[in-house]
């Protein structure tokens, strides 16, 4: 039997964390402030099924730190979902808020449920079940939810509904991530990954390249990863390979076409899902290859946009000498043996908490349009994505030279000093 601890994401945040506060120098009670959530809700929902019987649902509400700026993340509906696994999201929102120095703390919540197994009408009920056990917790001011792992824009509806019904009147800033046209912000579906993009142009430039003398090869080809290609081509870069998830198969392929591959051509033949149908590929053109042979392609970034810990111990030498720069699109895709060798050959690192950052920075776009109540055209919401994205890149850069620092260093040592900061400012440490 093996004796090896399994994989647990809080301890993994906390370790990044420690690592930092070495890093940093932080006393004692800053470590200990930073080290676990501000506020902590576990709950059980009460659902009545369509079937007449009821089913109690466990909720989960953590708040990481809130010294910057009311607490901000999304809500996950998960099988597999824990109380470990929410402290550790909650921890790094609070360090992606920080790092584009947008006035938002951490937060994030879940529910163990398989969405999958609920009616909509039943699904509907979980949400305002849960907006019921946390609406005096949550709000515009204190924390603020939105759509994340197999929750979507109608279950923000649902749950804004109720907690207008529990506070009455209008309070569309207590939720992100609502349609267009019921409070939610235009550019919302392009900022993650454009806004990676903006990171990756930064990258180029201070590395020297050009982006028409780049290739990329990117996993997933979901909303990311689709509108980080987009950007990326427009700049002139070439994507040489994606890959992503057959859901019939239970497997990934990776597809590959010379000299680059066409994105309109490939949107349309890739479901709502981000899985691209094969034998289309195939009449188009593609090489279909296996799920991981992304990794392995020669060129100079590698964008992993789908999954937690895909380059790892196991496949690291793999990566080709060719590849210069490596942003993180999804969360937490690089394991830490993996970043050690990453960080000793050099190669320019884009943590996740500031390659993907673009999604948060817009949902702190739709809030501030809510509270004015007037909505900004797309333009002016991308333009300020870039300068927002453009400036946390700069600084980081800035830093990771100055001080001979790895990114992902200089990163979190930006975020966590800023967080602290705002920490002794208001008197709490
Ligand atoms: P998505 O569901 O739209 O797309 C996921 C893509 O990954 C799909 O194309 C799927 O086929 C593919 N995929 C799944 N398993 C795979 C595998 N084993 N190999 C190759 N491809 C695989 O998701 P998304 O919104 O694009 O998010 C992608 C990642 O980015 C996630 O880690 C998410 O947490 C992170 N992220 C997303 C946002 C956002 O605004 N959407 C913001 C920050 C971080």
């Amino acid at each position: 039997m093996s004796t090896r601890k399994p994989f647990n994401s809080f301890d993994m945040a906390q370790e990044q964390f420690d690592h930092v506060a070495g890093l940093l120098g932080l006393d004692r009670a800053t470590i200990d402030l930073l080290r676990w959530p501000l506020r902590e809700y576990s709950f059980a929902i009460p659902v009545r099924l369509d079937d007449g019987t009821t089913r109690v649902f466990r909720g989960f509400r953590v708040q990481h730190n809130d010294a910057r700026g009311p607490s901000k993340g999304g809500i996950r509906f998960h099988p597999a979902e824990t109380m470990d696994t929410v402290r550790a999201l909650a921890m790094w929102m609070t360090w992606k808020c920080a790092v584009v120095d947008i006035p938002l703390g951490g937060a994030k919540g879940g529910v163990i449920c398989d969405p999958h197994d609920l009616s909509q009408r039943e699904q509907e009920r979980l949400c305002r079940g849960y907006v019921r056990q946390i609406a005096k917790n949550v709000g515009p001011v204190t924390d603020v939810p939105a759509p994340d792992v197999m929750t979507s824009a109608q279950h923000m509806l649902w749950m804004l509904d109720e907690f207008e019904t529990v506070h009455g009147g209008k309070a569309p800033g207590f939720i992100t991530g609502k349609p267009v046209g019921m409070g939610g912000s235009l550019g919302r579906k392009e900022a993650t990954g454009y806004g990676v993009v903006f990171a990756i142009r930064g990258a180029l430039k201070e590395l020297e390249l050009r982006p028409q003398d780049t290739r990329a090869s990117v996993q997933g080809f979901g909303n990311v990863a689709q509108h980080a290609i987009e950007l990326y081509q427009q700049i002139g870069g070439t994507v040489v390979a994606v890959s992503c998830w057959d859901q019939q198969d239970q497997t990934a392929y990776t597809f590959r076409k010379l000299p680059g591959v066409d994105l309109a051509e490939l949107r349309a033949i890739t479901d709502r899902f981000g899985g691209i149908d094969r034998e289309k590929a195939r009449d188009c053109g593609y090489d279909v290859l296996p799920g991981d042979q992304w990794l392995e392609q020669e060129v100079e970034i590698l964008l992993p946009a789908a999954l937690e810990h895909q380059i790892t111990a196991d496949n690291i030498e793999r990566v080709r000498p060719t590849v210069r720069i490596i942003a993180e699109g999804a969360n937490g895709p690089t394991g830490p043996i993996a970043d050690q060798v990453l960080k000793e050959r050099g190669v320019f690192m884009i943590p996740d908490l500031l390659a993907n950052a673009g999604g948060v920075t817009c949902s702190y776009f739709e809030q501030v349009q809510n509270n004015m109540n007037y909505y900004w055209e797309k333009d002016e919401v991308l333009g300020k994505l870039d300068r927002k994205m453009t400036a946390a890149f700069l600084a980081v850069s800035e830093l990771a030279r100055k001080e001979n620092l790895y990114m992902r260093d200089a990163a979190y040592v930006i975020a966590v000093s800023r967080v602290a900061e705002a920490c002794r400012e208001r008197g709490w440490i």
